[in-house]
């Protein structure tokens, strides 16, 4: 059914453009290749996890690297990751053993609010300890290459955006229902059993969460590409934490400098942290970045975005330049965004995309 709705998502798949920007999630969703977070858990760490964090985040560099070499072996075919064994430790154990530590004194993202939400402390995004789902569904309204998506969207967010779509998930996070990473785990296989093309890890913002997302990949046996669909205002840490266990970063690059970011989403230090992770994120897996252009912010958002990602990600990475703008929530107190964006800045930010020579866009 989902192939007469979007028959983008069966067209895409001939796309050579989209295909090379995106080739290992191609291979993975294709079950041609493992998972990233499946790798990971085939590489072995010896530490005791009872060591200082320090030691702890030392013992994860080398496994990382250790991952790297494995990868490239098992993309290039000399291994064949069905007669690895699994070990005793894994690098995914050891992050789950990392981000529950994190989760003691809370640093996954930039306000590191240093709340203690093992023991009920909450922070600014205020989701407890355990992870609470507000809806999950197969979506179909993702980009054509998603198509369609298994799509988990947790309740809290790390940002307060004024215009925001989700605004009754993102800033409730007391709303949904608490889900273990088993739980999660079992959704996920179900629903790749039933076709899903990934699980698209969203919220609010799937960044509070890490902890259990994490343990619920660790426990999923299914081959399925996993999305981090995220402002990307994590900490580095919590990048960290990220590597190596997510095959596409669906990315959310808002504002071109920190005044916007302040003002509509209450967030501090926007444009060095999203910048900073989105090169992280592109050494480390494949990328799909989205841009929803905003009434009146075509020069001083649309334009240093677009001109960042040509000069610092290259020209044929995924840019999906969105016109979905509605004024929702309390965009309505911000005169100059509450309205919907006028076809001339639309074609303004696609003119200023080519000009920045983005070559790989959706529309
Ligand atoms: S995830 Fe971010 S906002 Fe939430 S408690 Fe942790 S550091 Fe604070």
């Amino acid at each position: 059914m989902w192939r007469v709705l979007r028959p983008d998502s069966v067209a895409v798949l001939g796309d050579e453009l989209i295909r090379s920007s995106l080739k290992r999630y191609f291979a993975v969703m294709e079950n041609k290749l493992p998972a990233r977070f499946q790798v990971a858990k085939r590489v072995p760490v010896r530490t005791d996890l009872g060591s200082e964090t320090k030691k702890l985040w030392r013992v994860h560099e080398q496994a990382l690297k250790r991952f790297r070499k494995l990868l490239a072996d098992i993309d290039s075919g000399r291994t064949k990751i069905e007669e690895l064994e699994k070990p005793e430790l894994s690098l995914l154990d050891l992050k789950i053993e990392l981000s529950r530590r994190i989760l003691e004194s809370c640093h996954f993202c930039e306000w590191k609010c240093g709340v203690n939400r093992k023991a009920g402390e909450r922070g600014a995004c205020g989701v407890g300890e355990r992870s609470r789902v507000a809806s999950e569904f197969m979506h179909y309204g993702e980009e054509p290459e998603l198509v369609p998506s298994y799509t988990i969207f947790f309740s809290g967010c790390t940002f307060k955006c004024c215009f925001c779509q989700n605004w009754d998930i993102s800033q409730f996070p007391e709303n949904g229902v608490e889900t273990s990473p088993r739980t999660l785990s079992s959704l996920v296989s179900v629903h790749r059993r039933e076709g899903a093309r990934n699980v698209n890890w969203v919220g609010g913002d799937p960044t509070p969460n890490i902890h259990d997302i994490l343990a619920a990949l660790n426990v999923c046996e299914e081959n399925v590409p996993s999305v981090w669909n995220s402002n990307m205002y994590l900490s580095l840490e919590g990048m960290k934490l990220l590597f190596a266990t997510q095959d596409v970063y669906l990315t959310d690059f808002k504002y071109g400098n920190n005044r916007c970011a302040l003002r509509y989403s209450k967030v501090p230090r926007y444009w060095e942290v999203v910048t900073r992770n989105h090169r992280l994120a592109f050494a480390d897996a494949e990328l799909i970045i989205r841009h929803l252009v905003l009434p009146e912010h075509i020069e001083c958002c649309t334009k240093p975005i677009l001109k960042w990602i040509a000069d610092n990600l290259g020209a044929t990475v995924r840019v999906n330049i969105m016109n979905q703008y509605r004024p929702c929530y309390e965009a309505k107190k911000y005169e100059e965004i509450n309205r919907r964006i006028t076809h001339e800045e639309y074609e303004s930010a696609l003119r200023m995309a080519k000009k920045a020579g983005l070559k790989n866009l959706g529309t």
